[in-house]
């Protein structure tokens, strides 16, 4: 099937009222039929529903086409984007352990890795993404995971996920993509190698700015990579905190079942079902949004490059940027979704800029209907000290916009008072 008949078939058998929709299974609890069940469902004899905190019949439809979209062997879906990257990343690691990261990476997963996540004595080391030979020399032993962004957030940088995903197959470490901003319309980095996709679906998939929900894909044929891997061996030996089991001995793709049975379990940060059967409306409509998304935000940058107001204006989908043969060969018709950025001078005009647009909203959320103007430097990336903003390729006169589905033309009018005033 084709990602858009997946989109909106996959994965619900209508429900004996015949209901359309995929209804709201809005429960916290669900109802055993007799005591041995409960107890088959505990030892996992009988893998129907427990509790919403592991599972729901709602989200289990919205899993099963993101796994599908992704071209991945299961999907698990979180309550956030955040909380989906904190659960990949400490599905692999303890005490003690690195994570190789790209340097263009999103504001929160810069400090989840190197703040919240290091006193937990996880050490990330990053790497230039322009420059994925520069990995193999960070890896070690304690190594677990190489993590980036295949279009990423906020420097609009195009991933070779090639390059990226044979270093860690080389090494077998796992690679985690983070894949917001292309979404799994424009590319799917399993196909390119990658073992772990990981979404914010608050931003394209939600579209609308409606709901935060995050999701990890995992690959087929990790079973066979985790077994007796040295670097995993939680996932080959028994589990204390489940009475012994070992996950790889079971015929589930095993990444996303430990999560569920032992992070999802411990943590909670799962989706509200209202939120799942949002995001399960969205993505019905995800890829004629990115197609709108792409092709107004290719006008907005060419009406941009020509602006004597602006500097090194950003999009991968114009000939000129440096970007623009990666852009080519990993996304469909070359498409590149809708961040753009681009200087002017210093803060204050920045400042003024989006003090003076009428249809672009100040909001640090992407991927909206509705067009957004964003100052990173002093809102998303506000906590990275100014010298390592600078370092990461964030000015104090960077402004991102996230272009909506209004009418180009209306948006560069906007920006052209927004501009000159
Ligand atoms: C927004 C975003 C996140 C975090 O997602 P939330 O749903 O807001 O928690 C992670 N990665 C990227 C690239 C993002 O844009």
């Amino acid at each position: 099937m084709n990602k858009e008949t997946i989109a909106i078939h996959h994965g619900y058998e209508k429900d004996t009222q015949g209901t359309t929709a995929v209804p709201i299974y809005q429960t916290t609890a669900y109802a055993f039929q007799s005591a041995k069940q409960a107890s088959d469902r505990f030892t996992l004899q009988d893998l129907g529903n427990i509790y919403t905190r592991l599972t729901n019949p709602t989200t289990a439809v919205l899993e099963a086409r993101l796994a599908q979209l992704e071209g991945g062997a299961s999907a698990l879906a979180t309550s956030s984007g955040q909380a989906a990257i904190f659960y990949a990343i400490s599905n692999l690691i303890e005490a003690g352990d690195n994570i190789i990261i790209s340097d263009k990476i999103y504001g929160g997963s810069v400090t989840l890795f190197k703040h919240t996540l290091k006193r937990f004595g996880l050490e990330a080391r990053v790497f230039n993404l322009d420059d994925p030979s520069t990995i193999e020399s960070l890896v070690d032993d304690k190594t677990k995971a190489i993590f980036f962004e295949s279009l990423s957030n906020p420097q609009i940088v195009v991933a070779d996920i090639d390059a990226i995903s044979a270093v860690a197959k080389k090494h077998g470490i796992i690679s985690i993509c983070d894949n917001t901003v292309a979404t799994p319309y424009l590319v799917n980095p399993i196909a390119h190698g990658t073992d772990i996709v990981v979404h914010s679906c608050s931003k394209y998939i939600s579209g609308q700015g409606l709901a935060l929900g995050g999701a990890i894909i995992d690959r087929d044929g990790l079973l066979e990579f985790f077994k007796d891997n040295p670097r995993y061996s939680h996932f080959f030996t028994p589990d204390e905190s489940y009475h012994g089991l070992v996950y790889t001995d079971l015929p589930f793709p095993p990444f996303n079942l430990r999560i569920r049975l032992a992070l999802l379990r411990d943590i909670g940060a799962t989706p509200s079902p209202f939120n799942s059967w949002s995001l399960i409306q969205s993505l019905e409509t995800l890829s004629l949004r990115i197609e709108k998304h792409s092709h107004n935000t290719l006008k907005v940058a060419k009406f941009l490059e020509s602006h004597p107001k602006v500097s090194n204006l950003n999009y991968p989908g114009l000939e000129t940027n440096k970007y623009n043969n990666l852009s080519k060969k990993y996304f469909k018709d070359g498409l590149c979704s809708g961040l753009l950025s681009f200087e002017v001078a210093n803060k204050d005009t920045a400042w003024k800029i989006l003090d003076n647009t009428k249809l672009f909203s100040i909001v640090v959320n992407i991927g909206d209907s509705k067009s957004i103007i964003t100052h990173p430097s002093s809102t998303t990336h506000q906590q990275i000290p100014l010298d390592e903003q600078a370092k990461i390729g964030i000015s104090q006169g960077l402004i991102r916009l996230s272009i909506g589905l209004e009418d180009a033309d209306d948006l560069i009018e906007d920006l052209k008072l927004a501009l000159n005033a």
